[in-house]
């Protein structure tokens, strides 16, 4: 707001404040007075489960908004490098505030870095808000919600828009966990059904099933017929769904395995003076089984945290199936692979 009312006349504070712009120095005030970044404060910090952290954010005048199911690339600087993944939005749609709910990955980078330092008052920077997996503008009658662990967060952010919007079909919201202490947004659901009548919400555990609303995994209890449903979690519940629901919309934060196939070439890492012959995995994992340590972030070619120059060859993008083979192009390491002979400038 400070900033916007300050620049409104134009590029005249520009100018006056070239070579560098206004952006420069109103950022030496506040991290978050900046118009060309999209960032955001952190305003509260919740642990509710043993693993995951739940940040309330306060983004600024640049963040574009959202709809919900989208998720945006959070950048975290980790031992002064920055660090980028893609989160979903939590929060509804239009919401002043932005809600982020982290799970602690075993051996991740930033799961356990916001995990253990998230704190009030620090900056992130939001970036590229994205994905299909979203909520119609008209939402259909019936409704289903499946998730698992921290896949929650999209659909938590469905769920509350429906709530805002006064949805009055009905909706059924099924959340797996491992145990019932691990289930996030527990108490809110539970709150949620008072406050909506509408709306069935049925808890399943899989490891210590005391307090499990649903027997077995999912697919065993016929939970209906919807006219839409909408499922995000592990890639194996995500098919359990897919399986009873073939029309569902889904999402997996996990990456998936792509079948390797090897095309003989040679791999040359050039600004290493590293070479290796083509596996057929993607070019991050050769990469990584060569020793380098290119940055990178969702594995999946959603963050372009991985992004490099291939300055000659051809490679085939593992999503599209699109091949291309000019030279001095950037490509996605996590979903590139190599066809024929590939340098990269890594
Ligand atoms: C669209 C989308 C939305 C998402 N939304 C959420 C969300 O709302 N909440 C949430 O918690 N997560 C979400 N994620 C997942 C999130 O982006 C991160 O992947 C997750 O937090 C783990 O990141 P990390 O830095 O902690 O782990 P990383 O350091 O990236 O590691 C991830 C895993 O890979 C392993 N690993 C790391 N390096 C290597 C290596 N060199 N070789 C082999 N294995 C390795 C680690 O042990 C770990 O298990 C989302 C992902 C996507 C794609």
């Amino acid at each position: 707001m400070f900033t916007e009312t300050l620049t409104r006349p134009g590029r005249l504070l520009d100018l006056l404040t070239g070579p560098h712009g206004l952006d420069r120095y109103t950022e030496l005030v506040d991290r978050t007075w900046i118009r060309g970044q999209a960032r955001a404060r952190v305003v509260a910090v919740r642990r509710t489960t043993p693993r995951s952290v739940t940040l309330t954010l306060a983004p600024n005048a640049a963040f574009p908004g959202f709809r919900a199911g989208q998720h945006v690339n959070l950048s975290v600087e980790i031992d002064g490098r920055r660090r980028t993944r893609p989160y979903s939005l939590a929060n509804a749609e239009g919401d002043a505030r932005l809600e982020l709910t982290v799970g602690r990955h075993e051996g991740g980078l930033v799961s356990t870095y916001l995990y253990e330092h998230a704190r009030r008052g620090m900056v992130v920077g939001l970036d590229s808000v994205a994905g299909d997996f979203t909520l119609p503008t008209v939402a259909p009658d019936r409704i289903l919600f499946v998730s698992g662990g921290s896949g929650i967060t999209p659909v938590m952010s469905m769920l509350r828009t429906l709530r805002a919007r006064g949805h009055r079909g009905q909706v059924t919201f099924v959340h797996y966990a491992r145990c019932a202490d691990e289930a996030c947004y527990r108490g809110e659901l539970t709150a949620l059904t008072a406050a909506m009548p509408n709306l069935a919400v049925r808890h399943g555990y899989t490891r210590d099933t005391r307090g499990s609303q649903l027997p077995g995994r999912f697919g065993s209890t016929d939970l209906g017929r919807y006219d839409a449903v909408f499922a995000c979690g592990p890639a194996a519940l995500v098919d359990a769904v897919r399986a009873v629901y073939p029309d569902a919309e889904s999402e997996s934060f996990v990456p998936p395995v792509y079948a390797a196939r090897s095309s003989g070439g040679s791999v040359v890492f050039a600004g290493s003076g590293v070479a290796v012959t083509d596996d057929g995995r993607p070019l991050l994992d050769q990469a990584e089984a060569a020793g380098l340590r290119p940055e990178s972030g969702c594995r999946m070619g959603i963050c372009f945290s991985c992004t490099r120059r291939k300055t000659s060859g051809t490679v085939r993008n593992l999503i599209s199936g699109a091949v291309s083979s000019a030279d001095a192009e950037d490509v996605q390491l996590c979903v590139s692979a190599p066809v024929g002979d590939v340098t990269l400038d890594l």
